[in-house]
C-alpha cells in the first residue's frame, strides 16, 4: 500500500464499471477523495486501468449526483427530508399491499450492488413477500447461465482472466473486450505474445478484431451455424478428443445429427463465411489446445441465446478444452457485480445461491435468517406464490399494462422501485414510459437522477432517493471470473446520500419487518454492518461456495496482494504463487478455513468422483433453421428444467470435499439422483439412486428439526446422521492439495 500520512490516507477499492474487477488505490486527503492510482499488485489489472476506470473518482464525486430526497408533486420536483420520504413511501406501499397483495410491488435491483447489498435486497423482497425482483443480468447473460449451467453445472466463467495468457488458442465470438473490458485485453494479448493465435468472430471489424490473427466476419445472428460448422469439421477430420469425450461427456452422440448439415458450404450460405475460413479456424483450434473460448453479449442477446451458448460450450467439450488450464468457456460479464448479484439472488426465480424457490429452499434460508418458515409463508398470500417465479425484468411492463391473469401474474404491478438500475431500464420506449406513468407509486433509488426519473410523465407519487455509490460503503464484489474481492469504503456518503444498506433497513423498519429481517445481522445506527451481512452469506451459500470467504479473509487477501509479483508474471506461462489472491468461488469451508478458492472449475486433473465432473452434451432442443430467419421456429430452453434441480450444482462439486467414503457415496447419490443423466456414468440404477435420495432427505429433515443451520450444513457436507459438524472440524482447504495455499 502507498504510505499514509496524517493528512493523506489510501483506500483500496474495486472499479465499479465492468466485470474485470480491477483494483485501485484511492487517495483521500482530509476526508476528500483527491486522486486514484491503479494497483500494481493486483493479479487482475497489474498496475493498469482503462479510461472508464480512470473516471471512478469523477463519477463518484461528480456534479450530477443526486443530493437529497425529492418528490414529484403536481408535476414539480420538490426537496423533502429522508423521514418524509421513507414514511410516505412505506405508507403507500402498505396501502397497495393491502388492496392488491404483495406481488403488486416490483423491486428492480442492480448489478452495481455490493454482494452484501444484493443479498440484503433479495432478503428484503422475501420478507416483503414477493419474488418480483430482478436485475440487469436478465437481459444480458441469463442465456449464458442457462446454456452453460445446463452443460457443465455452474453458469459462470470456468477459468480466470489471468489464465488466458496460458491458452494455446483464443477464440472470441460476439465480444469486443478491447473496448468493453479493456484490461482483459492485457491477458488476451499476453496469450497472443505467448504464441496463441487470436481468432475474432464478429459482424463488425472491432478494435479487438484489429488485434486478431484471423478475423471472421459473420452475418449477424448466425453464430450457431458457424459453431456447428466448426464442430462438424472437427469430427469430420477426427480431431475430436475421443478419450475426453468417452470419459467425461454424456450424450455427445446426440449432437452429431444436429451438426451434420453444417458443411462449410452451408455455413457459407447462412453465415457468409468462406468454406476455407471455416476449415482453417477448425484446424487452428484443433492444433492449438487447450484453447479458450471467450464470448460476450454478441452471443447471448438472441432469441436462441441459450442454445448458442450451449453450442459454444459443446464446441469446447469436443476439443477437450474444459477443466484445463488455458481452456474453458470464459464469459465476460457486463457490470462490475453482475456475477455476485446473480449468485446472491437478485433474480425472480431463486433465493440466494441458486437454491430455487421450493419449500426446501425457503426452509434453508429461513434457518439461516433465524426465522420461521411459517412467518415467511405468511408474508406471501399463498404457498403457491411463494414458490412461483416472479416476473422477469423483461416483462414488468406487461405486469403493469396487461390483464394480470393473462400473464399468470396474480396481482397487477402497482408500485415500481428502480434501485441502482439506471439507463438500461428505458429500452422499450413508449410502452415502458406508458407503463411507468400508470403505476400508483414510482421510486428511484440511485446516486444519480436516472432516465426513469427524468422521462416519466407521471405527475405525482414519484420519489427520488439519493443512494451512495459503491465507493461510499464497505462490501465485497465478485468479478466475471468468480473472484470475490473486498472493496473498502473510500469516503462517507456525499450530500444527503445514504448507503443501500441503510435505505434497506429504514424501509424494512417502516414497513414493519426490520426486527424479523435483521435478527441475524448487526445494525449500528440504522446501518446494517457489511461484514455481518457477509458472515450470513457465508453461513448459507453451500450450493455455490461463498462459505469460505469471510470478511476477514477477503481483507487479508486484498492487503497481501503485494506478494504478487506482477512484473515477473507478465508473459510467464507457469502458475505463480499468490496469483489467486482473489478467492474465486467455490471456496468451501467454514469462514475461518483456508480454502484457496477455485480458479479452475471442473479441473480435469482430478477424477470424476473428486469433483472433476462429467459434462452433459445431450441436446434436447430442436434447432432447425439456425439462421435466425424464422425465429418462431426455435424452441429455446425447454431442456433446462428437465431433471436439473439446483441441488446438483453444489452437490456434484462437493463430491471431492466429502471426507469419508460414506459421505462421498451419499453426495454422489444425491447428485445422480437429482440429475438422472449422470446415473450411467456412476453405474448406479435409478431405483438405487432414488432410495438413497429418499433416505438422505429423511435424514436431512430429521436433522433440520432441532439443529441450527450450521449443523444441517455440516450434515450435508459430511453425511453425518446426527447433524454433528464434529467431523467438519478440519479446515477443508487443508484437504485440497492442488492449489497453492495463500
Ligand atoms: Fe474498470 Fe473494467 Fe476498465 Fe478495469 S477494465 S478499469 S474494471 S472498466
Amino acid at each position: 500500500a502507498p504510505p499514509d500520512t496524517p493528512d493523506m490516507v489510501h483506500r483500496k477499492t474495486i472499479c465499479q464499471f465492468c466485470s474485470v474487477g480491477c483494483s485501485m488505490w484511492a487517495e483521500v486527503e482530509n476526508g476528500v477523495w483527491v486522486g486514484q492510482e491503479p494497483a500494481f499488485e493486483s493479479p487482475i489489472n497489474q498496475g493498469t486501468h482503462c479510461a472508464k476506470g480512470a473516471a471512478m473518482r469523477e463519477i463518484a464525486i461528480g456534479e450530477r449526483r443526486l443530493k437529497y430526497p425529492m418528490k414529484k408533486e403536481g408535476g414539480e420536483w420538490v426537496r423533502i427530508s429522508w423521514d418524509q420520504a421513507i414514511s410516505e413511501i412505506s405508507e403507500k406501499l402498505l396501502d397497495i399491499r393491502e388492496t392488491y397483495g404483495p406481488d403488486s410491488a416490483y423491486w428492480l435491483g442492480s448489478a452495481k450492488y455490493s454482494n452484501e447489498a444484493a443479498y440484503l435486497f433479495r432478503k428484503f423482497a422475501a420478507f416483503w413477500g414477493t419474488n418480483n425482483v430482478d436485475h440487469q443480468a436478465r437481459i444480458c447473460h441469463s442465456t449464458t447461465v442457462a446454456g452453460v449451467a445446463n452443460t457443465f453445472g455452474y453458469g459462470a466463467m470456468t477459468n480466470t482472466f489471468n489464465d488466458i495468457r496460458r491458452s494455446k488458442s483464443i477464440l472470441i465470438i460476439g465480444g469486443n473486450p478491447a473496448e468493453a473490458h479493456p484490461v482483459s485485453m492485457l491477458h488476451v494479448l499476453n496469450g497472443k505474445e505467448n504464441g496463441a493465435p487470436l481468432i475474432v468472430v464478429d459482424p463488425r471489424f472491432t478494435r479487438t478484431a484489429a488485434h486478431s490473427d484471423e478475423y471472421v466476419r459473420i452475418r449477424p445472428g448466425s453464430d450457431m451455424g458457424f459453431i456447428w460448422g466448426l464442430v462438424r469439421e472437427i469430427f469430420e477430420n477426427g480431431w475430436e478428443d475421443r478419450e475426453y469425450l468417452a470419459q467425461r461427456v454424456f450424450g455427445i452422440e446426440e449432437i452429431l445429427p444436429e451438426v451434420e448439415k453444417w458443411t462449410p458450404e452451408e455455413v457459407e450460405r447462412v453465415c457468409g463465411i468462406a468454406p476455407d475460413q471455416t476449415r482453417r479456424v477448425a484446424r487452428t483450434l484443433a492444433e492449438n489446445r487447450p484453447g479458450t473460448l471467450v464470448w460476450c453479449m454478441g452471443l447471448t442477446q438472441h432469441t436462441i441465446g441459450s442454445s448458442m451458448t450451449r453450442a459454444a460450450s459443446i464446441l469446447q467439450l469436443v476439443l477437450g478444452n474444459v477443466g484445463k488450464v488455458g481452456g474453458g468457456t470464459n464469459i465476460f460479464r457486463g457490470h462490475d457485480n453482475v456475477q455476485g448479484a446473480t449468485d446472491l439472488g437478485v433474480v425472480c426465480d431463486s433465493l440466494p445461491a441458486y437454491y430455487g424457490l421450493e419449500e426446501g429452499a425457503w426452509r434453508h434460508w429461513g434457518r439461516v435468517w433465524g426465522t420461521d418458515y411459517d412467518y415467511l409463508l405468511s408474508r406471501f398470500t399463498s404457498k403457491e406464490l411463494m414458490e412461483r417465479s416472479g416476473m422477469p425484468l423483461s416483462r414488468y411492463m406487461d405486469g403493469i399494462l396487461e390483464d394480470p391473469e393473462s400473464l399468470d401474474q396474480p396481482h397487477p404491478v402497482k408500485a415500481m422501485t428502480f434501485w441502482g438500475h439506471a439507463a438500461n431500464s428505458i429500452t422499450r420506449g413508449p410502452d415502458q414510459i406508458r407503463a411507468l406513468d400508470t403505476v400508483d407509486l414510482l421510486c428511484v433509488v440511485d446516486p444519480h437522477p436516472t432516465q426513469v426519473a427524468i422521462m416519466t410523465q407521471k405527475q405525482d407519487n414519484v420519489y427520488l432517493l439519493p443512494a451512495g455509490t459503491t465507493a461510499e460503503m464497505h462490501g465485497s464484489v465478485t468479478n466475471s471470473s468468480r473472484s470475490v474481492q473486498w472493496r473498502d469504503k473510500v469516503i462517507e456518503p456525499l450530500f444527503e446520500a445514504k448507503t443501500d444498506y441503510e435505505i434497506t433497513y429504514l424501509l424494512a423498519k417502516a414497513l414493519g419487518f426490520a426486527d424479523e429481517m435483521f435478527k441475524t445481522i448487526e445494525v449500528v445506527d440504522n446501518v446494517p454492518v457489511a461484514e455481518s451481512i457477509l458472515r450470513e452469506i457465508n453461513r448459507g451459500t453451500w450450493t455455490i461456495g461463498y462459505t469460505g470467504q469471510s470478511p476477514e479473509r477477503l481483507k487479508r487477501h486484498m492487503e497481501h496482494q503485494d506478494k504478487f509479483d506482477s512484473i515477473t508474471l507478465r508473459g510467464q506461462i507457469a502458475p505463480v504463487e499468490g496469483e489467486y489472491y482473489c478467492l474465486p468461488w467455490p471456496s468451501w469451508g467454514r469462514p475461518e478455513d483456508s480454502h484457496p478458492g477455485t480458479p479452475l472449475l471442473y479441473d480435469q486433473s482430478r477424477p470424476v468422483a473428486e469433483g472433476g465432473l462429467p459434462f452433459r452434451a445431450r441436446w434436447g432442443v430442436e434447432h432447425e433453421g439456425a439462421t435466425l430467419l424464422a425465429e418462431d421456429s426455435y424452441t429455446v430452453g425447454s431442456e433446462i428444467k428437465d431433471g436439473y434441480p439446483e441441488i446438483t450444482l453444489g452437490m456434484i462439486h462437493a463430491l471431492g470435499w466429502a471426507e469419508d467414503l460414506t459421505a462421498r457415496e451419499r453426495l454422489m447419490i444425491i447428485a445422480v439422483g437429482a440429475d438422472r443423466f449422470r446415473l450411467e456414468l456412476f453405474d448406479i440404477s435409478e431405483e438405487e439412486a432414488q432410495r438413497a435420495v429418499d433416505d438422505l432427505e429423511a435424514s436431512l429433515l430429521r436433522n433440520s428439526g432441532d439443529g441450527d443451520s450450521e449443523d444441517i450444513e455440516g450434515s450435508w457436507m459430511t453425511g453425518g446422521e446426527s447433524g454433528s459438524n464434529e467431523s467438519n472440524s478440519e479446515p477443508l482447504g487443508q484437504r485440497f492439495p492442488d492449489y497453492p495455499e495463500n
